[in-house]
């Protein structure tokens, strides 16, 4: 793999490489540049250099790259699966979304090609206006999670392009290939040269760098909270804006007349699908006390029936990497420590063969969590949750809410007054009403709290992206007046 820097493709400055795991199998699947931050300085300057020209191209102009990109990846689309397949374990029906959610992301972000408009607003006198451009911002630095690690460059790159702006991308060191993969097909689409720039390395070693350059305007980042903090606290230099799309502890609400059958589906969709490792991710249980028992033997077989191993023929693949695995296995050491009750699940799976090695772990449930327990308060970001019960609404709308973070929210219920005051009430970015997620284009994903700023999506994502400039025009001919200005000076 290479670096992309002003239309080259090059080896890291120093020529220092990193390994990346597969994580079905521990073993190593290449290497990929680990960029100093001469490379840093090279992409930066590309992006700034290209700037003007991207701007002045126009957004039909810029949007048809777009959609030939989009094209170019349907076309060899089962490419990007594999790579997502090998590189973050997804099982294939998850990769296959996710490759659909570029497709999708692609499609819509390109169609504001002739939506972004301004506005002419009317001056405190007679023929004086204020004419309201927006205009792109400037160099944007996306920096992209593992998790969706396809789906996340999507989300960053259109968006930033098809507003003007020009781009450096530096993805997850867990998922350099896959942005590497669709970074060419924006090239083999006609980006123009250091419009698009891609840089691999550390984040903990190069990343204080990049997004403190002062040639950088936008920094947009999905990714843990800590980093969030820790990119708020370096842009006081150079102001740049912020997107941050960070952590979440999900609560996903069962109510007494739920449709049980709707919510268990809704329920192992959202707790398990990409192996816990998701934003948006159930993340705490909780159940109306009359069904409690019902729905958590229900929810206990259909864990105990789902199958781990080879992600190809399985219902939940690896987690990310060791050290994800590990963690996992903290949280339920803790909640044992605590005495919580296991009810599913709590180990590694028993594989063999070329799985053997490979960062699994059983879907687990707990019950009785105690409200203030870390299976409650911290986000696990993988196959492990905690359960309890509650018997009133304002119970549960108070417990729903008792998060650092906000982001995702879930509730199952046929009662419409419930449905109402928990939208009104719950703080969350996202509520879910009887439907599981993801979260669509045209919705607006941000979240509450340690969660983040801004947000992606819809025409108020694509707005995180531009200026609003304000220019004031007086085209009434006549010479001026200002009280300040003593006229025996004007001669
Ligand atoms: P992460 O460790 O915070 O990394 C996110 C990105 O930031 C990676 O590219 C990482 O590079 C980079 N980075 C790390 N340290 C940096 C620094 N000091 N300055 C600049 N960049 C830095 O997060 P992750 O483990 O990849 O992702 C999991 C987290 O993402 C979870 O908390 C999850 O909830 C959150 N997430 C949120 C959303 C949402 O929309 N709200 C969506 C998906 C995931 P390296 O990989 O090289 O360290």
């Amino acid at each position: 793999m290479k670096l992309l820097i002003d239309g080259q493709w090059s080896d890291a400055e120093n020529n220092e490489t990193l390994n990346k795991y597969n994580p079905a199998t521990g073993k190593i699947m290449g290497t990929f540049p680990s960029a100093s931050r001469k490379d840093v300085d090279r992409a930066i300057d590309a992006a700034e250099e290209s700037f003007e020209k991207w701007g002045e191209m126009g957004s039909v102009a810029r949007s048809k790259i777009i959609y030939r990109a989009k094209e170019l990846i349907v076309k060899s689309r089962k490419e990007l699966e594999e790579i997502l397949m090998n590189e973050n374990g997804k099982i294939p029906v998850e990769a296959r979304q996710e490759v659909d959610g570029v497709i999708d992301q692609l499609q819509y972000y390109a169609e504001f090609a002739r939506k972004i408009t301004g506005d002419i607003v009317e001056g405190d006198t007679s023929f004086r206006k204020i004419f309201q451009y927006k205009v792109p911002s400037g160099v944007v630095v996306a920096l992209t999670p593992w998790n969706f690690p396809a789906a996340m460059v999507a989300r960053k790159l259109a968006p930033a392009l098809i507003t003007g702006n020009t781009v450096v991308l530096k993805p997850s060191s867990d998922t350099p290939f896959t942005a590497e993969w669709i970074v060419k097909k924006f090239v083999e689409a006609g980006v123009p040269r250091g419009t698009l720039n891609f840089i691999t390395g550390k984040g903990s070693e190069i990343g204080d760098y990049i997004v403190s350059h002062k040639k950088v305007s936008v920094v947009t980042m999905t990714g843990s909270t800590s980093t969030g903090q820790r990119i708020v606290s370096k842009t006081s230099a150079n102001m740049a804006k912020l997107i941050l799309e960070l952590g979440g502890k999900a609560p996903f609400m069962v109510w007494k007349d739920a449709d049980l059958k709707n919510a268990l589906r809704s329920f192992l969709w959202a707790k398990f699908w990409n192996t816990g490792q998701s934003c948006i991710a159930a993340e705490r249980l909780y159940v109306h006390e009359q069904v409690s028992e019902k729905f958590m033997t229900m929810l206990v077989k259909a864990l105990k029936g789902m199958k781990i191993g080879n992600p190809l023929t399985s219902d939940m693949g690896p987690l990310i990497n060791k050290s994800a695995l590990e963690i996992t296995e903290k949280f339920v050491s803790e909640a044992e420590t605590r005495g919580t009750k296991i009810l599913s699940g709590g180990k590694r799976p028993q594989l063999s063969g070329e799985f053997q090695n490979g960062y699994f772990y059983e879907p687990t449930v707990f019950g009785d969590v105690e409200q203030d327990s870390d299976l409650f308060q911290e986000e696990v970001f993988g196959p492990v949750i905690g359960s309890a019960t509650v018997s009133d609404e304002d119970e549960l709308i108070a417990k729903a809410n008792d998060s650092k973070y906000g982001l995702a929210s879930y509730l199952f219920t046929s009662d419409h007054n419930l449905i109402f005051k928990a939208s009104e009430k719950i703080r969350f970015g996202e509520v879910y009403i009887n439907m599981p997620g993801p979260e669509s284009s045209q919705g607006y994903h941000t979240g509450f709290r340690l969660t983040g700023q801004a947000g992606e999506g819809s025409k108020y994502g694509i707005e995180e992206y531009l200026k609003l400039k304000n220019v004031y025009v007086d085209y009434s001919g006549s010479q001026l007046r200002i009280e300040t200005v003593r006229e025996e000076l004007i001669q």
